[in-house]
């Protein structure tokens, strides 16, 4: 393979790029005429919303058309506490901080349950709901509003004009850049963008999936508290117009346009949208000699032809003509590697299945399944397509439970666990239908696995109070993934691999938790015979440090010349269990899976 890529460095100006946009953005209210300062603000305003759905929609993958009413919950309360009450407008900021976030984590709570499409028609009813509790409610000034709100003062200079609110309005768009960059890269942002993969293998490595989801919506919802805050300070004047659900999905069209899953998305799609409004509501009215909103249908159309072109909106596109910096080499050599567990000691029980029984509606997938895996042993689960192995392994991890059995690991009863709380107790996996995050690099993967093995949240991550501990993860992922054979891929696309090295990436994955128990489902397929062989010899020294495998596999030499033990499988039962050997001359097996023949 060619080097040439990773080692082109981006030109200088390409590294200035943000520097020479803060400088420009710093002059811009001295140069520029009322009317684009202005104009620059309410892009500032729509950035930071919409730099909350990038977090939410695009990372996430829960689209919200809501967030609009989570403005006005910004604007309304500093309207309110400041004219009637006359309480600070810095007060405000955080009394409507905390009344989002309580609002955010109930509709979150009810809202986040709701699958598929149910997700966006729930936040389209609270959406709706909120607007016409802002327009009704009297002490909210109904329709007409609430006037004479206060202007900002900071450090005693009362923000007056357009001009001045300017500064600050850019100031608080970087610092939702900066606080959304870093949690994206943090053991909590590979957490939130492990839930876009389906919550299955997140949980699988871990990851609370259920918290990651409120969390994202709140800090989205706080997001745009925010820009409502300031809304309501620049304009001193609010009434429910700009809160309503139209909004909302403008909101939603400037992330999905700007590019969803990139944070400076959020402000080529506030830029882009707005000027492109404010330029047709002053052309098309004229060309087509009508008055009406027709930059709106414009809007639909351009919505429809850049999702058919370019499924993550424009911000990808902009970057072709932008050289490429290799992507960065993050790991560094770390001081303290992360803590292990406990070793089990060789021979003693780790897993013990205890008649398991698995149905789907009518179909029988496991029958009465018992075996046991000691650590420090490696033991093959056999059988024909169909015989019911996967479903076992997802039984046993606690991926879909089984309707009835008992599952012992490491002493405890763990079949009616999540298996979030099974893979803190030391078991881990890959699936037979590789769960990558494509897009993401070899490395960022990995690291997923080794999520429990950190414990520093959300905050400290916005913060990037944590990289002490996240040097100390991605070390420990990049030495997994080297001991897999895999360190020239490090910085690549999970998703580029071919998917025999996919598969060894999961089981670099799984190895990141420290588990004393692995299961692998067809570790091997797809694999070539010189990487079968690593991998035999790589399980072989993970049998010697003493853990457990417990591993599918269909290619028979593989199988016997590594497993000690045997369990046989057909039609959900169990068929044969024993040595390797033995399996092998048992007349039952070699009619049923070997086919009968010799
Ligand atoms: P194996 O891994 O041994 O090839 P599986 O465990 O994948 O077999 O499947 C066992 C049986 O259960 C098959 O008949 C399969 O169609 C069925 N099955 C597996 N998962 C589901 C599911 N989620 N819903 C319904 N049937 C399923
Ligand atoms: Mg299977």
């Amino acid at each position: 393979m060619s080097a040439s890529p990773r080692l082109q460095l981006s030109p200088p100006w390409v590294k200035a790029l943000p520097l020479i946009g803060i400088a420009l953005l710093a002059v811009a209210p001295l140069l520029l005429p009322e009317f684009t300062v202005t104009l620059l603000n309410y892009i500032g305003l729509y950035a930071i919303v919409a730099m909350g759905l990038v977090l939410l929609t695009g990372v996430g993958g829960l689209t919200s058309f809501g967030q609009a009413a989570f403005v006005g919950l910004g604007a309304y309360t500093t309207a309110t506490l400041t004219t009637t009450y006359g309480v600070s407008p810095w007060l405000t900021l955080l009394v409507g901080l905390a009344l989002t976030a309580l609002v955010a984590l109930a509709l979150g709570f009810i809202t986040l349950r709701l699958s598929g499409h149910y997700l966006p028609l729930g936040t389209i009813a609270w959406g709706i709901s909120l607007y016409y509790l802002f327009g009704n409610v009297e002490f909210l000034g109904g329709h007409t509003g609430i006037s004479g709100i206060p202007t900002l003062g900071v450090f005693g200079f009362e923000l007056h004009s357009g001009r001045e609110f300017f500064y600050l309005i850019w100031l608080a768009v970087l610092g939702v850049v900066v606080l959304t960059r870093n949690l994206l890269d943090s053991r909590s942002g590979r957490a939130i963008r492990a839930l876009k993969g389906g919550s299955l293998m997140a949980e699988a490595m871990g990851v609370n999936t259920p918290r990651a989801k409120i969390v994202i919506f709140t800090v989205a919802a706080l997001y745009a508290c925010l820009s409502g805050w300031l809304y309501a300070h620049l304009q001193r004047f609010v009434n429910p117009t700009p809160f309503s659900l139209t909004q909302g999905i403008e909101y939603l069209f400037m992330a999905v346009i700007g590019g969803v899953a990139h944070v400076w998305g959020a402000l080529l799609g506030a830029g882009l949208i707005t000027i492109l409004k404010q330029w047709l509501q002053d052309w098309l009215p004229q060309l087509l000699g009508q008055s009406g909103n027709f930059e709106i249908i414009f809007f639909g159309l351009m919505m429809i032809f850049i999702l058919h072109r370019s499924r993550d909106g424009l911000w990808p596109i902009l970057l072709r003509f932008v050289p490429q910096a290799p992507a960065a080499q993050r790991v560094t050599t770390v001081g303290q590697p992360l803590a292990r567990r406990p070793v089990v000691e060789r021979g003693q029980e780790l897993l013990s299945v205890r008649e398991a029984t698995k149905r789907f509606g009518g179909l029988v997938a496991n029958n009465q399944m018992s075996l046991d895996v000691r650590a420090g042993e490696v033991v093959a689960l056999i059988g024909p397509n169909g015989a019911g192995k996967s479903t076992l392994f997802n039984g046993i991890s606690g991926v879909d439970p089984l309707t009835s059995g008992e599952i012992t690991f490491r002493g405890e009863r763990v079949e009616r666990l999540p298996s979030r709380e099974i893979a803190r107790r030391g078991m881990s996996r890959t699936f037979q239908h590789v769960r990558l995050l494509s897009g993401m690099s070899v490395l960022d993967n990995v690291a997923i696995g080794a999520h429990l093995r950190g414990d520093r949240g959300y905050l400290p991550a916005a913060l990037h109070l944590e990289r002490d501990e996240e040097a100390r993860l991605l070390a420990e992922a990049a030495y997994q993934i080297e001991r897999c054979g895999l360190a020239e891929h490090l910085n690549d696309a999970a998703g580029s691999l071919p998917l025999g090295k996919q598969r060894i990436v999961e089981i670099a994955r799984a190895l990141a938790a420290d588990p004393c128990l692995l299961l692998l489902d067809e570790p091997a397929a797809g694999l070539r015979y010189f990487e079968k062989q690593a991998l035999a010899e790589l399980l072989r020294r993970l049998r010697d440090e003493g853990i457990g495998v417990l591993l599918v596999e269909h290619d028979m030499d593989f199988v016997m010349g590594l497993a000690d033990r045997v369990v046989v499988m057909e039609f959900g039962e169990k068929l044969a269990e024993g040595l390797p050997e033995d399996v092998q001359r048992n007349p039952a097996v070699l009619e049923a899976y070997l086919g009968g023949v010799e």
